[in-house]
């Protein structure tokens, strides 16, 4: 039977950690399903568009991913969708916690639903999007964090940030 996974996050903006997870996980199952969360409680620094469209650009030579915006509760657009499993990207034991704690109220809400953690790798497992936006803000070099093709535009768009 096809598996089918998700990478959920806000990807504000998408980082080469992140695109490690969805690499993995493409090349582990049959169909992953980024999905871009809308409502997150944080004030994104770049709009729902312009996330997706970065993670759609990224990600186009991979066939069996799939970028969607969802809205509202995680483990209900799994039930929709037939999500088999949620892959999540662990860092340090700092998020473990909080991970930890998602699994198991996802599980609660979706019996079905499986959550697998993967190792952030050695290379990006300090990266995270608000460091990038934080070092790109003061104007420091963000080139070993981001996808090369997108680069241009993130350093762009946060220091027109920062100059208005
Ligand atoms: P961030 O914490 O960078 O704002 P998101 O909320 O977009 O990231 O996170 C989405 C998912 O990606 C989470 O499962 C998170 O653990 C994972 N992730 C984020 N950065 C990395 C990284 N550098 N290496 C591995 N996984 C990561």
């Amino acid at each position: 039977m096809k598996k089918t996974v998700i990478c959920p996050g806000s990807f504000d903006p998408v980082t080469l950690g992140h695109l490690d997870i969805i690499k993995r996980s493409a090349n582990m199952f049959d169909h992953v399903i980024v999905g871009v969360l809308v409502n997150s409680s944080k004030t994104p620094c770049f709009s729902i568009d312009e996330r997706i469209g970065f993670l759609k650009e990224v990600t186009q030579d991979i066939p069996n991913v799939e970028v969607v915006s969802f809205d509202g509760l995680l483990a209900q657009y799994c039930k929709e969708r037939n999500v088999d499993a949620i892959v999540k990207g662990l860092r340090a034991v700092s998020d473990f916690e909080y991970e930890f704690q998602m699994a198991i109220t996802n599980k609660k809400l979706n019996p079905q639903l499986e959550t697998i953690f993967l190792m952030a790798n050695s290379e990006s497992m300090y990266l995270s999007s608000s460091m990038v936006r934080e070092v790109a803000s003061m104007g420091g070099d963000i080139s070993n964090f981001v996808p090369k093709c997108i680069h241009d535009r993130i350093v762009n768009r946060i220091s027109n940030l920062r100059n208005h």
